[in-house]
């Protein structure tokens, strides 16, 4: 809640005149308490969740129509019926409704302790992109070891093998999971903004940001335009593909959002044996379709 009752009195406050977002952000949120606006998270994660994978929804029903995009599956043999990615989209719904809802509504005093502000000023776009770097190294560091600790034995089979039902991922599986599990990975998510806290406006862009990533990595598409390819370190949707693929004695591409972790700690050896040999089937099978007069190796 801002605590100024006009855009007069908020410009004396802070000397200068409001920016335009400034303004139309007290407009926004003048009256709205902050507890209401953390809320808004819940709007948010379930557009994010509903609509986000409804692209791949279509590539993925085009593929398994006539074969369309499949240069770009990564495990092109596995195909998802409609009806399979609504069974999976509602599953996540009822997560939604039970686990995370709820868990949005009961954690706001930890939003008051670590102190998210929602007044003014806004916070530059540095300091934005500084804490959402921040917060995604953090979440990631966190989230690998509690991952790998999935991975053990108990851990794998009261909670992780739910995740890993899709031994090929698709967008909507991204938060298809145990409940206990759901509600343990929302520590590393709470640790950067408790590390770095910044305004309501980072933290929701952070939630955001944290799940569309979550999504594209689960996507089971690897398209040579994502964007998110130029992110030094970034993993992506082959990298944790293949973690889904080696399936429950993987022990291997631990990391949510980044390789180097999983590069420090070794756990990325079969991924990198495995890729190196793919490389060299692909290029023998180059030269022998060449020294044959083929076409064109694709
Ligand atoms: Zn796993
Ligand atoms: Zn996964």
């Amino acid at each position: 809640m801002i605590p100024y009752a006009t855009v007069e009195e908020a410009s004396m406050a802070l000397g200068r005149n409001l920016t335009r977002l400034e303004v139309v952000w007290f407009d926004y949120s003048a009256t709205k308490s902050d507890y209401y606006l953390y809320c808004h998270n819940i709007l948010f994660l379930f557009l994010i969740f509903s609509l986000v994978p409804l692209p791949l929804v279509i590539v993925e029903s085009l593929r398994s129509a006539s074969g369309w995009f499949d240069r770009y599956k990564i495990q092109p043999k596995v195909k998802n019926s409609f009806s399979d990615m609504f069974r999976c989209y509602r599953d996540v719904m009822k997560m939604f409704l039970l686990v995370v809802g709820p868990l949005q509504l009961v954690s706001y005093p930890s939003i008051q302790m670590i102190e998210i502000r929602s007044g003014l000023p806004l916070p530059s776009c540095l300091e934005i992109v500084a804490q959402l770097v921040v917060y995604f190294l953090v979440e990631d560091y966190t989230n690998y070891w509690i991952h790998r600790f999935f991975h053990c034995k108990w851990g794998y089979e009261k909670i992780h093998h739910i995740h890993h039902e899709y031994t090929a991922p698709i967008g909507y599986a991204a938060p298809y999971a145990h409940w206990a599990e759901v509600l343990v990975l929302g520590i590393p998510t709470f640790l950067g903004p408790a590390i770095a806290p910044g305004h309501m406006i980072t933290f929701w862009l952070w939630i955001a940001l944290r799940q569309i990533e979550a999504i594209e990595t689960h996507s089971g598409y690897d398209f040579p335009w994502t964007l998110t390819k130029y992110i030094p370190f970034y993993g992506g949707a082959e990298y944790h593909d293949y973690h889904h693929y080696v399936g429950g004695q993987s022990q291997s591409n631990f990391a949510s959002v980044f390789t180097y972790c999983d590069y420090i700690y070794g756990t990325d050896k079969g991924y990198r044996f495995q890729k190196k040999l793919l490389q060299q089937i692909k290029e023998e099978s180059k030269k022998s379709n060449k020294q044959n007069g083929g076409e064109k190796f694709d």
